[in-house]
């Protein structure tokens, strides 16, 4: 027991360290609950929060090097952490966004941009390819991670280059060496994203706007709006015509509650948080009851969509990312 308190202390002492060198803000006493969009989930034991990519690339692998977990967030909008304490660093990325850059059909955007802001940016400057995108709430870095999409776009297809941290240095990949499948992309764990260069085509601006606010208006006639949610909370089967919004919709779900988690009366495949201490525990409980029961009745093994982030009890600063966890993650996204 002294011997892990000491190796936590040593490895506080590290983090302070590291983050005094770097210049980056480090910080003690948040919880998943203020940095998640379904507002729930426990303490986190230190966030750090970079600026710029140069400074994020050397940030994790200083982490790296002395054995350090860490795990990068964007604006936790598809993201339910579970109620115990995480005993890991939060890379928060939603501080480093950097300046977005055009030239020609080109852009080139830091990870911690947000995704809407950057859909009128592009628009506004006459490029088309991600207006479909524009209501997805979240950082760029987010949305390449598991190649967000909505109404015909996705990020992947327009992505020319990746820019990634290694080694403690920003290295730059094809878009086309990584696999773009829905909800769902080739970069490993422990992979940071810090950047990114898209190709979008010329267009009027009045016409990609037009198509923008149509994705809008669709997704607020069919969404809860103000919500605490993650958006969808499962994929759609791969076969078949069904979505699983209208497959829980059927089987009678919508308002279903298990304490302060509700399966939302606009859209089925949303559960919404609720009140000041709403669970994770809650949110999943309901999950899984949903899950029970499509199994049960329609036959179909529905896959989260949302990013299950579970606190490992047997994880402290000794030790780095594990393969089992590394597994554990891909098999749950
Ligand atoms: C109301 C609502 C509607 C939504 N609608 C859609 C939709 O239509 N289509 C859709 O695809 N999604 C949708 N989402 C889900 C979510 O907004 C997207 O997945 C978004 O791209 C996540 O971005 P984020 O910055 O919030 O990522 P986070 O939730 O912070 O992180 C998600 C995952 O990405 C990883 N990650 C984040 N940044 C980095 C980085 N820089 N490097 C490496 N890994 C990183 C995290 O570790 C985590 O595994 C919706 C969510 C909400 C709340």
């Amino acid at each position: 027991m002294n011997q892990i308190c000491g190796q936590v202390k040593r490895s506080m002492d590290v983090i302070e360290e590291i983050a005094g060198k770097l210049g980056v803000r480090a910080e003690r006493g948040r919880r998943f609950a203020e940095l998640t969009s379904l507002r729930v989930g426990g303490a986190i034991d230190w966030v750090i929060a970079p600026e710029t990519e140069a400074q994020a690339a050397a940030i994790v692998h200083e982490l790296d090097t002395a054995g350090i977990g860490w795990r990068p967030l964007g604006s936790g909008s598809n993201v339910l952490a579970d109620d115990r304490d995480h005993h890991y660093v939060v890379l928060n990325l939603s501080d480093m966004k950097g300046e977005v850059h055009i030239e020609g059909e080109l852009v080139s955007v830091s990870a911690g941009y947000s995704l809407p802001r950057l859909c009128i940016d592009v628009a506004r400057a006459g490029l088309s390819g991600i207006e479909g995108l524009g209501g997805i709430p979240g950082t760029v870095g987010g949305a390449l991670w598991m190649n967000a999409g909505a109404y015909g776009h996705e990020i992947g297809i327009v992505t020319e280059k990746v820019r990634v941290a290694r080694d403690g240095k920003v290295a730059e990949i094809p878009g086309n060496s990584i696999q773009w499948n829905y909800r769902h992309t080739s970069f490993r764990e422990g992979e940071l994203l810090l950047g990114a260069t898209l190709r979008l085509k010329p267009d009027d601006p009045d016409h990609i706007k037009a198509r923008m606010d149509e994705a809008k208006s669709k997704r607020l006639a069919t969404q809860p709006h103000g919500a605490r949610s993650a958006g969808c909370f499962f994929k759609n089967p791969p076969s078949g015509t069904v979505g699983t919004g209208k497959i829980i919709d059927e089987m009678g779900m919508k308002g279903e509650r298990r304490g302060s988690a509700i399966v939302s009366p606009v859209h089925a495949n949303f559960i919404v948080t609720e009140g000041e201490n709403a669970r994770a525990e809650d949110a999943l409980a309901l999950a899984e009851e949903i899950r029970e029961r499509v199994r049960r009745e329609q036959g179909i093994e529905l896959e989260y969509e949302v990013e299950l982030w579970r606190a490992d009890p047997s994880t402290d600063y000794t030790e780095g990312k594990s393969g089992d966890e590394s597994e554990e993650r891909s098999s749950e996204r």
